[in-house]
This record gives C-alpha cells, structure tokens and sequence, in this order.
C-alpha cells in the first residue's frame, strides 16, 4: 500500500517538477521566482490538482495571472485533472494577529480557480490584505508594476527612489514624494512600490488612495460624526501612499486633516508616499508648514520622456500585449512624433493597432498617420505655457512660482521674459493670454518682454544660446 502511494506521489513531482521548468521559460526568472517557485503540491483528487500558496495576496495574484496557463500544462499531464485549486495553509497558532495579516480569513482559504471552460481573469486584481485596509484604499492596477515600468534618465531618480522605498523594510526617507507632470508615470511608480511591498511583506498594511477619495472620505465622516474611526483608520496603516495631492489645495480642513494624519504616522515611523503635479514649493493653495513638511524627506520628479524613452515603452508595451506585428519604423514614428506624456502614447499605440485588426490591413506607416491624423497635430503645435514656464525654471534654477511672482531681481526678470518670449513663440496663446499665465501680468508687460529678447538674442550671445536650447528642449 504504502509503496504504491509513494509512487503516485513521486508521480506527481515528476509531472510539478516539468510544469514548473515550463512556466519559468514562460514567464521568465523574476515572475517565477516570486510567484510560481513557492507553490507547493498539496493534493491531487477529483480531477483537481491543489496547490498551496503562502499568502492570500499571493493566491489571488496568481489566480488571476497565471492559473489558467498551470491548470492546462497540467492538463497536457494528466488528463484527468480538469481544475486547479489554490489554498493557503492555516496560519500557525500566534503567527496572525499582526495588522493586514494576509491569512486572518478564518476558513475560505480555499479559491476556487480554472474550472472549465475558462473564464477570462481580467477583472481579478488581488485584493488588498484586510478589510479595514480595503474599505479605505482604492485598488491597485495589475499592470502598474516595477516590472512593466520602463527607466530611462527622465525618471530614473523617481524609479530608483521608488523602490528603495519598496525594497527596505525600515523607513527611509519620509515622506517619499514623487511628483511630474500628467501622464509621466507617477500613478505607475505608486502602484509598484504598493505591490512590491504587498507582496515582499505581506505583514505591512499598505493603503493607496488619491487625495480626493482621501477627501471625500473625511467629507464623509464629517457627515456621519465618525471622524474618530476615520483617524484610526488611517493611522493604523504601515504605508500610506496618496496620489495627487495637489487636490486638496484650497481645500483648508481636509488639509488639516492630512497633515494631521501625516504628521501622526511619521512619529510612528511608518511610511508616507504622496505624489503630485508638481513639487512641494510649487504647491500653491497649500499651507506653506504642509509644504515644507512634505519637502522633508526624498523628493524625486518625473520628467518628460525623451525619445529613448518613448520607443522603450512602446517596445515594452508590444511585447507584453505579444504585438511583434507593429514594425519598429511605426515605434519610432510614434515615439518621435507623441511626445506630449505616456498616456497618449500607450493611447496611440492602441488605436493603431485596434484600427488595423478592424480593417485588416497590417500596421504600417501610413495607416497609422491615418489613423492618428487629429493626435499628430495636437502633440505638434502643443506645448503649454505651463510646460514653459516649468523648463525655463528648471533651467535657470529657478523655482516654478518665480515666474509667476512680483519680483523684480534682476536675475528672476530676465528668465520670466524669457519665459514669456517662448510662450508667444511656442503657444497659440495671446498676450493677454500669457501675461494671466504669468500672475495675472498685463499684456504690455508681455510684449515688452518678448521685444526686449528679440533684441538680446542679436547683442547677448549666451542669451541667444539659452533661448534656442530651451526651444530645442521643448520642441521634443
Ligand atoms: P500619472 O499618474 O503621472 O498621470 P500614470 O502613472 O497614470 O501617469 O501613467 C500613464 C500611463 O503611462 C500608464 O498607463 C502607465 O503605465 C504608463 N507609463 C508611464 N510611465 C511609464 C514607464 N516609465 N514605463 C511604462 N509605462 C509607463
Ligand atoms: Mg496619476
């Protein structure tokens, strides 16, 4: 009896032991090795195969991701075996009690997975730890990972930043503030840092949530007088992370109440991560000890994507979606020519790509001009006076609100008009137009400035540089 047991067991390794060796050259070393490699075999009957799984956060990851491919290899095995179960083992007596413990569901920890016929698992973004946690946080885009983030110099200090903050296990810098502009990734890197830890230290609660769900929720309390369970809430949590915050300006008590909340959780050693438009000095309407409270820590931008950039992403973007139909001449046409943010190019790709499968034809260049005629015209004549004044700042090392302000220092005028002399270049815009962009100045102001560097770029030469470098930049 017992030899034949052993037998059927060793069976099974046999077949796991092939199942697993494909889904590494499947799904490459890093996916396999925090995801696949730890499950383990732990029954085999009725027709269903049932892996353990260490986690719930990581059962649901890989129901949703890769149960489908487990449930036919082992088909192709065995073809008897028509599901795939995922169950994680009951937590050690005195194991669970820590915030968020992923395995405090007391007796469902079996999931159901892969019955034939497939149901799609799109949906399926695996569900923050606890349900205080959940109540509160907003969900995570399964797509958002460190792994499909592409770095390039435009935002490798915010990359390296990010997961420095993911990776260690004690606080590193508080808070972590990434900010750039729309479209630039800063929802991505949350998203990352959310998942890396979720799935590095399952034990740590980690809430993500836009500044305006975190004030809507607070409006809400208000409402209901249950301010107190909101504070707990939120200082119960190990990382917080919240997205937008230029949101709250303006918005006077729930900004006191995030920097209540803030202040409370830094005293505590946990974590914050907050993005924003823009960086903490520059966040106008909001009280100036919050902005310099949020300049504390690490503080790392986003810029806009250049070219390498672009067609790297658009090269990552093709091979995950398995598009090697999309001829690199096309890439490259978009990556020179969708200049504006990633999102518009992630949005362009897909249209070409869907416009081609409709119509049948293959993607080429043509079509794809075809296609995207209305986009290619905005991304050519757009550049925003925000953008301007944003360049010019970084430029001169200047901060964002100098263009906007008063002052007269000589060394604060100069860049301003020249800031004003590319925004009536580069921009539709009119004077007055401009001269409101610019702290609501009067258009002969404007026009002063840009008369007065149209005759410095034919006497000052390291002016004229200046104007023509940043056009240059940003022109893409
Ligand atoms: P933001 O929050 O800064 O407005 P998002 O994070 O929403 O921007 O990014 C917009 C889109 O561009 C998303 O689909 C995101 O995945 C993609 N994206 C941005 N930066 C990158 C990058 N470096 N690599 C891959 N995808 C990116
Ligand atoms: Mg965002």
């Amino acid at each position: 009896m017992g030899g034949e047991k052993e037998f059927a067991a060793s069976a099974v390794d046999e077949k796991w032991g092939r199942i697993r060796a494909r889904l590494q050259t499947e799904f490459g070393d890093a996916t396999f090795n925090s995801w696949l490699k730890p499950l383990r075999v732990h029954d085999v009957r009725d027709g269903a195969v049932v892996l353990s799984v260490p986690t719930r956060f990581m059962r649901d990851w890989v129901k949703s991701h890769y149960a489908d491919r487990i449930r036919d290899l082992w088909a192709n095995e065995d073809e008897d075996i028509r599901a795939v179960k995922l169950v994680v083992p009951k937590p050690e007596k005195g194991v669970s009690a820590a915030r968020g413990a992923p395995h405090n569901d007391p007796n469902a920890v079996a999931s159901d997975i892969s019955h034939r016929p497939v149901a799609t698992s799109q949906s399926a973004s695996p569900r923050p730890p606890s349900n205080a946690t959940q109540d509160i946080g907003a969900p995570l885009d399964h797509r958002y990972t460190f792994e499909n983030f592409v770095v390039g110099h435009s935002n490798e200090l915010a990359h390296a930043a990010g997961r420095r903050g993911a990776e260690s296990t004690s606080v590193q810098f508080n808070p972590l503030f990434l900010y750039g502009g729309v479209g630039l990734g800063k929802t991505h890197l949350m998203h990352a840092i959310a998942w890396h830890i979720r799935q590095q230290q399952p034990q740590r609660s980690v809430v993500y949530l836009s500044a305006e769900k975190f004030m809507y929720q607070f409006i809400r309390a208000l409402r209901y007088k249950d301010t107190m369970s909101f504070k707990q809430q939120f200082r119960s949590v190990d990382v917080l992370m919240i997205d937008d915050v230029q949101f709250i300006s303006g918005k006077e008590s729930t900004q006191e109440e995030f920097f209540h909340t803030f202040n409370a959780l830094v005293d505590f050693n946990r974590q914050v991560v907050i993005s924003a438009d823009r960086s903490p000095s520059d966040l106008e309407g909001i009280e100036e000890r919050i902005r310099s409270r949020l300049g504390w820590g690490m503080v790392a931008d986003l810029q806009p994507t250049d070219y390498e950039l672009r067609l790297g992403i658009l090269q990552s973007k093709c091979e995950r979606l398995e598009r090697a139909e999309v001829p690199l001449r096309v890439l490259e046409f978009l990556a020179h020519r969708i200049t504006s943010n990633v999102r518009e190019l992630e949005g362009a790709l897909n249209r070409v790509v869907a416009y081609s499968t409709l119509v049948g034809r293959p993607i080429a260049l043509e079509l794809t001009q075809d296609v995207l005629q209305d986009l290619l015209r905005a991304n050519d004549r757009r550049v925003t006076i925000e953008d301007i004044q944003r360049r010019v700042a970084d430029y001169f090392n200047l901060r964002l609100s100098d263009m906007l302000a008063k002052r007269r220092a000589q060394s604060i005028v100069r860049p301003r008009q020249v800031a004003m002399y590319l925004a009536k270049q580069l921009t539709t815009r009119s004077l007055p137009e401009i001269g409101r962009k610019f702290g609501g100045r009067d258009h002969t102001t404007v026009l002063h400035a840009v008369r007065r560097i149209e005759e410095l770029r034919q006497t000052d030469s390291s002016i004229a540089e200046d104007v023509d470098l940043l056009r240059r930049i940003l022109e893409g």
